[in-house]
Parts: C-alpha cells; sequence; structure tokens
C-alpha cells in the first residue's frame, strides 16, 4: 500500500460540478458534496491523502459574494498547517473574481491553492468534472525537494493551469471557459503534466501566512458604450460613499474627449474616488498618453490598470480599501503587482 503523506484538502462551495437536475423543472441546483465524491472512485487511486469540508449550503457561484470569500479563506487559514495543497471546487461563473480575491487575501501564500469546476456535472456522461478535479488534485500534491512546486493561488480548467488572477471566464459553452490573455499558463496536462516553472511565482522566504479578511465593497465597474451619456456617469459618481470605480475604457485605456466627462471625472479624483482605468478588451494594456483620447485621462491622474483584468481589479481595489491604504500611496500600490496580477 502507497504511504500517502502528501495531504490535500478539497473545498467545496458549489458550482455545476456537484448539481443536479431538478425532477420537475429541469433546473440545475447544488447538491451536496458526498454526490461528488462518490462519483469518483479514481479519487482513491491518487498518491495523496485527500480529506474534504463543505459549504453548508452549496452555492451557484453568481451567488457568491465577499463573505463567503471571507469563508474560503478562513478554512485555508484554519487548515494551512494541515495540508501540503488546497483545491477550491467553484462555480466557473464569479470562479475567476473569487480566486483573484484569494490571492491578495492570502499574504505569503507557499503552498497551492487551486481553483476547479466544470461546464457539466459530474453525474453527466461527458462530464468534465472528472478531469478537472483529478488534475488539479494531482497539481496541488506536486512537490520539490519536499516543496510545493506550485506556492500561489491558481484556476484549473480544461488540460491548463492559469494564474488565477490572470483569468477571464470567456465561453459558457465549450470545455475551454477560461483564458489568460496577458499572461501565459503555467502547466498544461496532455500526455504528461508540463509545469512551466518559469511562470510560476517564486517561492519567498518562509513567512508566516497572513489572512487579509477586512474586503470594502463600495465599488463599482462602470463600462463605456457609445451613447454613454452624462445622467449614467453622475448617477454611478453620485453613489453614495463610493470609493473606488473600475473604468473599463476601449482599446488601449481610451475615452471620449467630451468636456463633461473630463470635468466629471477630475471632480470625483479630487474629492478623493480612486479611478481605475481599464481595458474593456480581454487582451492587451491600457497604455495611457498613447492616443489623444487617453492623454487627458492620464493628465488627471487617472490610476493605471495597464494590462489589469477587470476581475483582478474590482477584487484589488476591495482589498486596498479594505486594508486602509491611504490616499497618496493607493495609486502606487495598485499599479505595483503584488500577486503576479499585472505585467
Ligand atoms: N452557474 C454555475 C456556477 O457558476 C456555472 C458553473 O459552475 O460552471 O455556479
Amino acid at each position: 500500500m502507497k504511504n500517502k503523506t502528501t495531504k490535500i484538502l478539497l473545498i467545496y462551495t458549489g458550482g455545476t460540478i456537484g448539481m443536479v437536475k431538478e425532477y420537475k423543472s429541469g433546473i440545475l441546483k447544488a447538491f451536496d458534496f458526498k454526490k461528488v465524491v462518490n462519483n469518483i472512485p479514481e479519487l482513491g487511486q491518487l498518491d495523496c491523502a485527500i480529506d474534504s469540508v463543505s459549504f453548508k449550503k452549496p452555492i451557484d457561484s453568481s451567488n457568491m459574494n465577499p463573505t463567503h470569500w471571507v469563508s474560503i479563506a478562513t478554512i485555508i487559514e484554519n487548515y494551512y498547517a494541515d495540508y501540503d495543497g488546497f483545491v477550491v471546487l467553484h462555480g466557473s461563473d464569479t470562479m475567476s473574481y473569487t480566486s483573484s480575491a484569494l490571492s491578495y487575501m492570502l499574504e505569503n501564500l507557499a503552498k497551492p491553492v487551486i481553483f476547479t469546476g466544470s461546464q457539466l456535472p459530474i453525474g453527466d456522461l461527458r462530464t468534465d468534472a472528472k478531469e478537472n478535479l483529478i488534475t488539479s488534485i494531482q497539481i496541488a500534491a506536486l512537490k520539490e525537494n519536499n516543496q510545493p512546486v506550485v506556492q500561489e493561488v491558481c484556476l484549473y480548467f480544461e488540460n491548463e493551469l492559469f494564474r488565477a488572477n490572470r483569468t477571464t471566464k470567456i465561453n459558457a459553452e465549450h470545455f475551454e471557459a477560461f483564458a489568460s490573455l496577458n499572461y501565459p499558463v503555467l502547466a498544461e496536462s496532455g500526455v504528461h503534466l508540463k509545469v512551466y516553472k518559469e511562470n510560476l511565482l517564486k517561492s519567498k522566504k518562509a513567512k508566516p501566512l497572513i489572512v487579509h479578511k477586512e474586503l470594502d465593497d463600495r465599488v463599482a465597474i462602470l463600462k463605456l458604450f457609445p451613447g454613454f451619456n452624462r445622467d449614467l456617469l453622475q448617477s454611478i459618481l453620485n453613489i453614495p460613499n463610493l470609493k473606488a470605480l473600475v473604468l473599463e475604457t476601449y482599446g488601449a485605456g481610451n475615452a471620449p474627449t467630451d468636456e463633461w466627462l473630463l470635468n466629471d471625472l477630475r471632480n470625483a479624483l479630487n474629492k478623493g474616488l480612486h479611478i481605475v482605468n481599464v481595458t474593456q478588451c480581454s487582451g492587451g494594456s491600457v497604455i495611457m498618453g498613447r492616443y489623444e483620447t487617453s492623454k487627458e485621462l492620464e493628465r488627471m491622474s487617472i490610476i493605471n490598470g495597464r494590462d489589469i483584468t477587470t476581475e483582478a481589479a474590482i477584487t484589488k481595489l476591495m482589498y486596498l480599501l479594505g486594508s486602509e491604504v491611504s490616499g497618496k500611496s493607493f495609486a502606487t500600490i495598485f499599479e505595483t503587482s503584488i500577486r503576479g496580477e499585472m505585467t
């Protein structure tokens, strides 16, 4: 019998992976975790010991919110010393948000936290759940010189391991549901499991894990579109106590040059609102000042989101606001990559 010294904790939060069809309506609803594990007898063949904890009430990830993120972080904190790695089963819809948030919340992380899920329930004949789950566990269990190979928050889906805070859900139909357009994959599963070590976050000096649980949700996202008008802008800028705004601009960070828009943004900045320029393109970067249509945004010192995803930007804002980062250093810290979320 194998000596299973590597220990992995599965954290089940819900999502399609564990869903079953409600008899009458045919609607997919989250089900309890035993159903998931019973459907994968192969788990017993893995060369590691697997334990699991489950949300009391598994949820569709559309119902995820920062309180759930804190619950996941707390589970990892409570079991951090006892396990070599963590696999979080989560619905794919908001997986990029949750995993990005967790990447900020888990400071000094030195063990793998791998998010995964599936497009089809585990009980479905053509399910993608088994491969996703089994390979995620294998990745979480990888060690070299007795140290975990992966020491960051990742997302594994359809044969690819990504840095979580670089991902976006791009497809609601294909098994290949996620993309990381601004950062290469960390590992690929084919005939062999290939880990691209040069893309992983370098292991840091051993420091105790710090779990940040204060997140501030007084944030908003405003996606520009042609025809977007001042009433809409003002209704957002006038939200009481709004602290930060992700402005999803066109292309390389461009926006209309209408005076009303620039003036309203300038006034909001002067009143202390943090505004981050993030491109609505899935790949590429904001380059403020490249076009006339971003020059004024640069002059008024809007924060440069460079190649960050919207998911990583909004969660970084919640994390920095929750950590009470002060006014002046806020932009500098936002523009610095703290967990590999921007280039
Ligand atoms: N609606 C599901 C969820 O995000 C979709 C999935 O799991 O893929 O929970």
